[in-house]
């Protein structure tokens, strides 16, 4: 039993804590439910899709120092994937768009804000009336699309901070796949006798100080002297019958309800990959009246309202985006619904017969994200109470419990790998001292 640690779920978080505790020579067991790792870091590696055509994670969003430590320590690199940002609106392509027009004067009323409330209430109070409606509208398609968030808990303080932090960072996608940093944290951890068991469904933790027992699905059962919980935020969040939700006995009250403080977004990816890049023929040309070379990012009003290339690499894949409440919305929704809404998304923006997109239309993914029991949802936002949340959920329970994951992260690169990678690392090594 000595110097054992059973840590719940491998994906970035569970994994990279892992690889840093058998590194110092603890004996680790990660729990993991799927039959796979990575959990929202998924490279899909098959011959239909565009190779290493990512379902969950996506970009490095900018120079983040956890991600590419790790990416030179394993000898993996990454590659530019800036690309330009534009807008359909009103049945015109506009380049290099300002998604919020009047964006100053926001900033502005959100730094002459003294309590923290949430955006939807603070619109409703700062930008009143019909003559502001379509930057209220504007700001509640950016925090849904974006953040995945609900405005109407999302903290104005939290968007204030990162709006304001916001840089031109340099976007890059990992060779390989996100999934090879996954692959050589899940290697390493082996390396050093720790284990990675999937299928295995936790459900109930029994404990106490410096004693852990975990129960899973399958009536298998495990001991150790610590336990890390790298749950995502959104199943810590579902009621105790769910699939994959966890009990405790005795019962932690105190954390359970600063988790369910805390504010988990929602998502859908779709992945169409078509027999031609229609978005860059001469129709689409002649439509935009200009040269669509360069069109990375695609926002729209439309159901399925965000798009991206795979541009400056050539593919013949778009992806799909939808965030926040309208993918909440969603969640029972079948696949071939969205995937019908998505085609008739494009075929309103590009002008073209939906007949005629399904007949180019080669491999489909719809991921639901929020609708997958072991995720969720999609990652973090702050809510007006989760900073407090945040903090006693950073508290190990006698030195027995700990939490961990991106939804715990304290520093500017929120809801991403880079903010599960580091919180994974800073648990493991609170640990070790
Ligand atoms: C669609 C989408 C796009 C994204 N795009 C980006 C991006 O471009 N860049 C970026 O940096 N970030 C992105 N993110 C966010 C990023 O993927 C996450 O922040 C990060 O991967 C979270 O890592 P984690 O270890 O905290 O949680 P997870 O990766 O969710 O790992 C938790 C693990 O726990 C397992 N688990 C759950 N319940 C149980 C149970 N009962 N028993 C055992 N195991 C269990 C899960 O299966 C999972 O493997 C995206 C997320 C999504 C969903």
């Amino acid at each position: 039993m000595k110097n054992t640690v059973i840590i719940i779920g491998a994906g970035a978080a569970g994994l990279m804590a892992a690889c840093t505790l058998s590194n110092a020579g603890k004996t680790v067991t990660v729990l993991e439910a799927r039959n796979r790792t990575g959990g929202r870091i998924h490279t899909l590696s098959n011959t239909l899709f565009f190779k290493h055509t990512e379902l969950g994670a996506e970009f490095v969003h900018g120079n983040l120092p956890v991600t590419f430590k790790l990416l030179k320590e394993a000898k993996i690199n990454c590659r530019f994937a800036n690309a330009e940002m534009w807008r359909y609106k009103n049945g015109n392509f506009e380049e290099n768009s300002m998604i919020i027009e009047e964006w100053e004067l926001l900033i502005k009323k959100l730094n002459g804000l003294q309590k923290d409330t949430n955006i939807y209430d603070f619109l409703q109070l700062e930008f009143p009336g019909d003559k502001y409606e379509e930057l209220r509208d504007s700001v509640w398609k950016f925090v849904s699309g974006y953040d995945t968030a609900d405005p109407l808990k999302a903290s104005s303080f939290a968007l204030r901070n990162e709006w304001q932090n916001e840089l031109e960072n340099a976007q890059h996608r990992v060779d390989g796949g996100y999934c090879s940093i996954i692959n050589y944290l899940a290697n390493e951890c082996k390396a050093k006798s720790g284990k990675v068991l999937l299928n295995s469904v936790v459900k109930n933790i029994f404990w106490k100080k410096g004693y852990i027992k975990v129960a899973c699905e399958d009536g298998a059962a495990y001991e150790a002297e610590q336990l890390l919980i790298a749950m995502p935020l959104g199943v810590l969040q579902a009621s105790k019958q769910e699939k994959g939700a966890i009990t405790f006995e005795p019962k932690i009250p105190a954390y359970s309800q600063a988790i369910q403080q805390m504010g988990f977004g929602a998502v859908i990816k779709i992945l169409l990959e078509f027999t031609d890049a229609f978005w860059l023929d001469k129709k689409t040309e002649a439509i935009a009246g200009k040269d669509v070379n360069k069109m990375g990012y695609l926002f729209s009003d439309e159901e399925i309202p965000t798009w991206w290339t795979q541009v400056p690499d050539q593919s013949k894949v778009l992806t799909g985006w939808i965030g926040g409440p309208a993918a909440a919305d969603k969640i029972a929704m079948p696949d071939a619904e969205i995937l019908e809404q998505g085609l008739q998304s494009l075929a309103n923006i590009f002008k073209r017969d939906i007949n005629e997109l399904k007949g180019m239309l080669i491999a489909s993914r719809i991921i639901n994200w929020t609708a997958d029991p072991f995720s969720r949802g999609s990652y973090a936002y702050d809510t007006v109470e989760a900073p407090i949340a945040r903090k006693l959920l950073n508290t190990p329970i006698e030195n027995t419990i700990f939490f961990i994951g991106e939804y715990l992260y304290e520093g500017t690169a929120m809801g991403t790998v880079e903010a599960a990678l580091t919180n994974g690392e800073e648990v493991a090594k609170k640990i070790l001292n």
